[in-house]
């Protein structure tokens, strides 16, 4: 069954707002057997609307609609649907009922265009709206089916999560079950070469690929019928997959690089200290993003100068000199600094340059080291990376990351 998503709302067309009740949508049709053919954006004018529906309505055959359910003059996505199937709004009682409970439990006076939004087009069956006040409806007409939700994220999701998937999991002869693997060292082009066989041959499941930022995300998703067993069709490709990657391949429930590397350090007891030059506090961001990272994160200095890296790290200053502060000698001196300053385990520090001025031939935009160091000892590693100064510094920290998960 193909679908489409049709946003309403003038401010999506402006740029004001991204459309992401589209994205959240697409995400989870799969999981009920539909496939996402077409988003589609249109303002608040009832013509232009009719005339998106009317071509959503020939080439799929489910329309989910978001937006303009509210009480307001431009809020005319109900009407206009109504419209075009021919019928007509009636009050529905219970909605009516809960839009008044809903402004009494908030303490707010409702008003009187607020009763708008309890008609509902004749026949359709009723979502109902337990975060806001406009409920979302269906319409099934032959072999066609138009859902309508309302436009605020907070309202839509639970909607569409409680109300909407429960009904095409009903419906579906099929379902869609997503594993997500997460691969960090190995390029997008040089994956596919590892896996091209296993994705070239399978119908059932299919394997993609997606890179961001020196990571590959690989889904394998596969259609499972009545009966069947999501790991038993799942299991042997993700095992295959699992054995070419080897340790690149660092979870296989889409978690991040920051959170697995976390998690370990707390699983074990492991305390850590960052000291970080051109990441500017990223990696100390990220760990303390993570909840329950208090027991292993003792702390971490942002030493940018070379001031800052002797007086605060003690890195000598004939190292700063001789190697300058962007090499392996300076990357260790950081990280043993911050470890003997904390009395950590572990530590890790960052030292490079991130651009986009600053480079030379011989040490250009992108050199970065890091550095780990433990009681066994120290280790560097260089890093050449491409990209904008944003890149260059998100793909230090997940490098960080890696080496410590190692
Ligand atoms: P309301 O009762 O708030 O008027 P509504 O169903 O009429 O709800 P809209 O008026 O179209 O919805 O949008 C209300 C708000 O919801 C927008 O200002 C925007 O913040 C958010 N919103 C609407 N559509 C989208 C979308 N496609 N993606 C993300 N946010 C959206
Ligand atoms: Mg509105």
């Amino acid at each position: 069954m193909k679908a489409e998503i049709l946003a309403v709302g003038t401010e999506l067309l402006m740029g004001q707002i991204a459309n992401t009740n589209a994205q959240y949508i697409s995400s989870k049709l799969p999981e009920v057997g539909l496939g996402v053919y077409y988003h589609s954006v249109v303002g608040d004018n009832p013509d232009r609307l009719q005339e998106s529906l009317k071509l959503a309505l020939e080439r799929c055959d489910v329309v989910i609609t978001t937006g303009g359910l509210g009480p307001t003059q431009d809020d005319l996505t109900k009407e206009t649907i109504a419209r075009a199937f021919g019928k007509k709004l009636v009050l529905h009682e219970e909605s009516l009922n809960d839009i008044k409970s809903f402004f009494i439990r908030v303490g707010r006076q409702m008003t009187s265009n607020n009763e708008k939004q309890a008609y509902m087009p004749e026949g359709c069956i009723i979502l109902e709206n337990n975060n806001g006040t406009a409920p979302g409806c269906i319409i099934e007409e032959g072999s066609k089916t138009v859902i309508m939700l309302p436009g605020p994220p907070s309202e839509m999701k639970p909607m569409f999560d409680e109300a909407v998937m429960p009904y095409f999991k009903k419906k579906s002869k099929f379902l869609i079950e997503s594993r997500f693997l997460r691969v960090f060292g190995i390029g997008e082009s040089a994956m596919e070469t590892l896996i091209m066989d296993l994705i070239d041959g399978q119908l059932n499941p299919t394997i993609a690929t997606y890179a961001k930022e020196g990571e590959v995300t690989l889904r394998v998703s596969a259609k499972i019928k009545d009966g069947e067993s999501a790991d038993s069709i799942l299991n042997p490709v993700i095992n295959e997959i699992k054995e070419r990657t080897g340790e690149c391949l660092y979870s296989d429930a889409d978690q991040n690089l920051d959170e697995v590397a976390a998690k370990l350090l707390i699983e074990k007891n492991i305390t850590i200290a960052a000291a970080e030059s051109c990441t500017g506090g990223l990696i100390s961001e990220m760990l303390t993003n993570i909840p329950g990272i208090s027991k292993v994160f003792i702390g971490g200095a942002v030493t940018y100068s070379n001031e800052s890296k002797s007086e605060l790290l003690g890195v000598k200053k004939e190292t700063l000199q001789k190697y300058g502060a962007v090499s392996c000698q300076t990357a260790a001196e950081m990280a043993e600094g911050i470890r003997k300053r904390l009395n950590t385990d572990i530590s890790v520090s960052v030292t490079g340059i991130a651009g986009p001025d600053g480079g030379t031939a011989e040490k250009p935009v992108g050199l970065v080291y890091i550095g780990l160091s433990s009681e066994k000892g120290t280790i560097t590693k260089e890093l050449r990376l491409s990209g904008n100064r944003k890149r260059i510094r998100n793909v230090t920290a997940l490098n960080v990351f890696d080496i410590i998960r190692r």
